[in-house]
Formats: structure tokens, C-alpha cells, sequence
């Protein structure tokens, strides 16, 4: 039995997370749950979204399917997703991003692999603030060491990019191409501009790529990469970015397939990974058995493959792609009508999945 840490979330979390849970189950993959809780509903019991026996669990299995989870505003807590990112290194965000039939999408057959550096770049949180003491000082140093100046009513962000970061992410992007037969991997940027931040990013992947001649390389600006996406996805492989841009093109890539209802993904770092969905909470359909389980289940089609169970992978996969080709037991978001009134619950979305996993 492989143990795998649970973790139901709140808003629509519990929901799909127990729909996936069956799904993987029904696989014959063996997983033992371990099942822990974080958010907004915990909270309101422990005074905690993220209790220490939740660490506990992802710490001691490594691996970590997590449904969705509320940001609570205005409590002093900061996003739990971010904190989960720091507190385990997780410092590659992957996410496939692969056409399915039956999904409406302006695209057909795209299988692309998003790859975006989790804990640099503008996200890094080095910001200061207009007006504040220390952003004065900030900026006295830089009117005085740049030939451009600085106006004294400015907010600044920093943009930190490093050898050993960028080393890190463009080495996994490349692991992982070689993992999964992958061709091809793209490195982004904008180095034409910000020479020593991006320049750097496209130095270091250079260097990175001599190392596996046996997969493709090449390097593209991000302007010119939003609309070859957009005219050409099919040309694209594994795609590798910073932070900012990762997750500007994740959401876009996220688009090409169909939207946030089929979108999964990953958090990783050196032995350590959490699965969970690109969308959040949708607290407004909290507890309706309404919302579509789908993104969740492909997330545990990656913790499959990432724990070497790739038949069981496979199986799920297949029989995802089978209930969404139908397109009969299929929640109200991908029917081509909202209101359609045969559309299934999440359960019952479930359901037919595992029917489907069972009948192969
Ligand atoms: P959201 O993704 O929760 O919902 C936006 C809209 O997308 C919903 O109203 C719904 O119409 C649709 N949607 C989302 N998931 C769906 C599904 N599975 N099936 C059908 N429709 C679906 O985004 P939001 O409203 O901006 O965020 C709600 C909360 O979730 C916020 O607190 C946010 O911080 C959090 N969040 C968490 C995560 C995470 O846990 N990784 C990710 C994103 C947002």
C-alpha cells in the first residue's frame, strides 16, 4: 500500500475530493488515505486553516492530493497554498494542459506541458511600498547608482532571478520531458529587456540544455510565445518559465483546453509533491454536488504516474477521456447548454467513471 495525504479542502474540496478518492480507488491502485483537513472550515474548529497534523501527514507521506482551499481574507493568515509551497519547497508548478474530446475549445489535439518556477521573480513578495521610509531609501541608492531616476511617489517590486533557481527549474523541465517522451522543451523570457533577471534565465538554460542533447531546445520571448500559443499550440511541448510569466501562461494554456473544469496540476520539489486542481473553492456551490470533479481526478492521474503506477494512471485517464466523449454523465459545465437538465451531479460523474474504470 502506498499512503497518500488527502487533503478535502473546503468550499467544493470535500466533494471532489471524495469523488476522486473513489475514482482512484476504483483503479486498483492500493492507496491507503490519509485524510487531513485544512481551511476555512477547520479554522472556525482549531483556529488554524492549517493545522500541524495536515503538515504532519504531507511531511511524513511526501505525496499529496489537495482539494481546493478558501484564502481566508482579512484574518492575518496568508494563502495556505503559498505557505504549503514554501514550508515543502515545492518549487516547480506543472501543468498539462491536453485537448480532450467532448470539452468545448476553439482547439482540438493539444498536448502541452506548462512548467513554471514557484518561488522567484516578481512573486518572490520583496515589495515596497509608496511613501514608506525605507522605499525612500531604496530609492535614494538606486537615483544614485542607475542613469535613470526614480520619482520619489513610486511603489517598487523586485524581480530576484537566480543561477541556482533557474538551474533547479530548467533541469526539472528537462527531467521530466525525458520522463514522459517528451521532445521538446521551450524556455521563456524576455531577455531582449531585462538583461540581467531574464538574460540570466536564458544564459542558465542554455547551459542546462547542453546536458540532454537527446531532447530538443530552443527559446522564445513570452510576447511572441502568447500569440504563437494561440496560433500554433500544436508546435509546443514543455514549456519552461519564471514565475510571472508561468502563471500568466498556465491560466492561458488552461484556456486552449477548455477551461478550469478539466485543468490539473502539481507542486513539486525534491521528494515531495502536492496534486490538486488549477481552480479554487467556488464556495458558492459549496456542498451542491453540483460542480465538476474532473481537474481533481486528472490531478490524481498525475500522483499516479508520479508514484509509478502508470496502468492505474492510465485506466483513469482512459476512462475520463470515455465519460467526457459521451458526454452524458457529465456535470452542468460541460454540457453545451448550462441549464441542460440531463446534467449530472459530481457523484454520479463519479460514478460513471468508475463504471467505466471497471467495464475496461
Ligand atoms: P474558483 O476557481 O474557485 O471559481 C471561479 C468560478 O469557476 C466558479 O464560480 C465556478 O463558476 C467555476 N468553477 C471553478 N471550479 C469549478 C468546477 N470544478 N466545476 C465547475 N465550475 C467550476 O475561483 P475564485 O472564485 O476566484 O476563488 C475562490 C477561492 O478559492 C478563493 O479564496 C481563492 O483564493 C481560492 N483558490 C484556491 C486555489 C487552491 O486551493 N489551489 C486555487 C485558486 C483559488
Amino acid at each position: 500500500m502506498t499512503q497518500v495525504s488527502l487533503v478535502t479542502g473546503d468550499g467544493i474540496g470535500p466533494e471532489i475530493a471524495e469523488a476522486t478518492r473513489r475514482c482512484v480507488d476504483a483503479t486498483g491502485a492500493g492507496i491507503e488515505w490519509d485524510i487531513v483537513e485544512a481551511g476555512v472550515d477547520v479554522m472556525a474548529r482549531e483556529g488554524t486553516p492549517l493545522p500541524e497534523a495536515t503538515l504532519d501527514s504531507i511531511r511524513r507521506n511526501g505525496v499529496a492530493l489537495k482539494a481546493p482551499i478558501t484564502t481566508p481574507v482579512g484574518t492575518g493568515f496568508r494563502s495556505i497554498n503559498v505557505h504549503l509551497r514554501q514550508e515543502f519547497h515545492l518549487y516547480a508548478c506543472v501543468r498539462p494542459c491536453k485537448s480532450y474530446r467532448g470539452v468545448r475549445s476553439r482547439y482540438t489535439d493539444i498536448d502541452l506541458v506548462v512548467v513554471r518556477e514557484n518561488t522567484e521573480d516578481l512573486y518572490a513578495g520583496i515589495e515596497f511600498e509608496k511613501g514608506a521610509p525605507e522605499t525612500h531609501e531604496l530609492i535614494d541608492w538606486l537615483n544614485g547608482h542607475s542613469k535613470r531616476p526614480i520619482g520619489p511617489n513610486t511603489g517598487i517590486s523586485i524581480k530576484p532571478i537566480s543561477v541556482e533557481g533557474t538551474e533547479r527549474i530548467v533541469r526539472f523541465a528537462f527531467e521530466y520531458a525525458r520522463k514522459m517522451d517528451r521532445r521538446k522543451v521551450t524556455s521563456v523570457h524576455k531577455a531582449n529587456i531585462m538583461k540581467f533577471s531574464d538574460g540570466l534565465w536564458l544564459e542558465v538554460s542554455r547551459q542546462v540544455a547542453k546536458d540532454y542533447p537527446d531532447i530538443e531546445f530552443e527559446d522564445r520571448i513570452v510576447d511572441n510565445m502568447c500569440m504563437q500559443l494561440v496560433q500554433k499550440p500544436e508546435l509546443y511541448d514543455v514549456i519552461v518559465l519564471p514565475n510571472l510569466y508561468g502563471d500568466i501562461l498556465s491560466d492561458l494554456c488552461a484556456g486552449l483546453v477548455g477551461g478550469l473544469g478539466v485543468a490539473p496540476g502539481a507542486n513539486i520539489g525534491d521528494g515531495m509533491a502536492i496534486f490538486e486542481a488549477t481552480h479554487g473553492s467556488a464556495p458558492k456551490y459549496a456542498g451542491q454536488n453540483k460542480v465538476n470533479p474532473t481537474a481533481l481526478i486528472l490531478s490524481g492521474v498525475l500522483m499516479l504516474r508520479y508514484i509509478g503506477k502508470i496502468a492505474e494512471a492510465d485506466r483513469l485517464e482512459n476512462a475520463v477521456a470515455a465519460v467526457i466523449a459521451e458526454g452524458k454523465d457529465v456535470t452542468y459545465d460541460m454540457k453545451p447548454d448550462r441549464n441542460d437538465p440531463t446534467a449530472v451531479g459530481t457523484r454520479e460523474m463519479a460514478d460513471a467513471i468508475i463504471r467505466r474504470i471497471k467495464s475496461a
